[in-house]
């Protein structure tokens, strides 16, 4: 057991068992032995890797995007770029390169950084030192937001529950034989659940993030009263049912509680949730990744960037692309939503 996991059976043997939710967050967040709190994660000789880390076409067409809806938005003289959950700030370092040349786009930003991981910040004060870090949303300025999050909210942490009757059993973490072990506690009505009563079953089990509705309430309401947009991107769909509960090491999957702090555990992300949060701004068609990008013009810019590679480097320039737009591969496995202000238009490559 990792020394994590000591601490864990400790607490569990004094305290009771713990919901899934806060497992995950000790798994990811513990200030010392948290997954994201002491390690970069990233890249090939890292656990995954992302889209910003596959190609630097991924975040210059975001940028891009979100310069446009600036231009389309009156240009605001005063605005926040902020991320959410950077990593090693790859994609925020593509997307002020490429808009470099947008007249007067410069001026306007101020970059924000949202990440919890000092060592993650550490990685991003590299590539964009002028930027302020913060710990939550709730903090980032009040003027308008231009925002991106790429795999940011499938790293949050959920609750699972398994309906029975008209009740839930809550998925929780225990102890059995001195290892950790999954549980389910008692059938109990769920308020936060009761919408999901229609579109289940007995014996169907529906995940809940409970800091989703918190963060898309605040960044909707900053874009509502001052303009900007949010572009998220994530694995998911239209309202998860089912275990999406994955744990990844060295690239391989493990049983979630076998190494707590030294796998990645994400979920899927619903998005019926975040649209549910959207309002007073407006939330855009829920779009494969592939399509999005495509819209964005990934293809023209592949192909110029192509002209100056040859052997190796456009070998895999060329898989890059295939791996960021295909349908089976990123292409459809996520999926982008985009919230705006009401009155403005989606940002470019995402439809009302
Ligand atoms: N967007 C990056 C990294 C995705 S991994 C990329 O595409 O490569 C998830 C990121 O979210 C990490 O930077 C992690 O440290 C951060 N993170 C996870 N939970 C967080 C939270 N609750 N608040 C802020 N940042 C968080």
């Amino acid at each position: 057991m990792t020394a994590l996991g000591d601490l864990l059976i400790a607490r569990i043997a004094r305290t009771g068992p713990i919901s899934l939710a806060d497992y995950m967050a000790d798994c990811l967040m513990h200030p010392q032995h948290g997954y994201y709190a002491t390690r970069d994660p990233f890249g090939a000789a890292g656990d995954f890797t992302t889209a910003p880390e596959i190609s630097q076409m991924f975040g210059e067409l975001i940028g891009l995007s979100l310069a446009q809806a600036w231009i389309d938005q009156g240009q605001p003289e005063q605005i926040t770029l902020a991320e959410l959950g950077p990593g090693r700030g790859t994609l925020m370092a593509d997307a002020l390169r490429a808009t470099q040349a947008v007249p007067r786009f410069h001026d306007a930003v101020s970059v924000h950084l949202v990440e919890t991981s000092l060592t993650l910040r550490a990685a991003q004060a590299e590539l964009i030192p002028q930027a302020t870090w913060h710990d939550s949303v709730a903090t980032l300025p009040d003027a308008p937001l231009f925002l991106i999050a790429n795999e940011f909210f499938d790293a949050l942490p959920i609750r699972q529950f398994m309906r029975e009757g008209n009740g839930w059993r809550e998925k929780m973490v225990g102890v059995t034989d001195n290892a950790l072990s999954f549980g389910l506690s008692a059938p109990a009505p769920i308020a936060l659940l009761e919408d999901r009563l229609q579109d289940t079953k007995d014996g169907d089990l529906v995940e809940h993030c409970p800091a989703l509705p918190v963060i898309v309430t605040s960044v909707s309401a900053k874009i509502a009263a001052y303009g900007g947009c949010a572009l998220i991107i994530d694995y998911g769909d239209w309202q998860s049912l089912g275990d999406t509960l994955q744990a990844l090491k060295s690239q391989d999957h493990v049983d979630p509680l076998a190494s707590p702090g030294e796998a990645d555990l994400t979920a899927h992300v619903d998005f019926a949730a975040i649209a549910a949060h959207a309002g007073p701004a407006k939330f855009s068609r829920l779009t494969p990744q592939g399509v999005f990008l495509e819209r964005l013009g990934i293809t023209q810019r592949a192909q110029s960037l192509a002209a100056k590679l040859t052997g190796d480097a456009l070998t895999s320039h060329i898989a890059a692309h295939r791996r960021l737009t295909h349908p089976g591969e990123m292409g459809d496995l996520l999926k982008v939503i985009g919230i705006y202000p009401p009155g403005a238009n989606p940002p470019p490559g995402l439809e009302p």
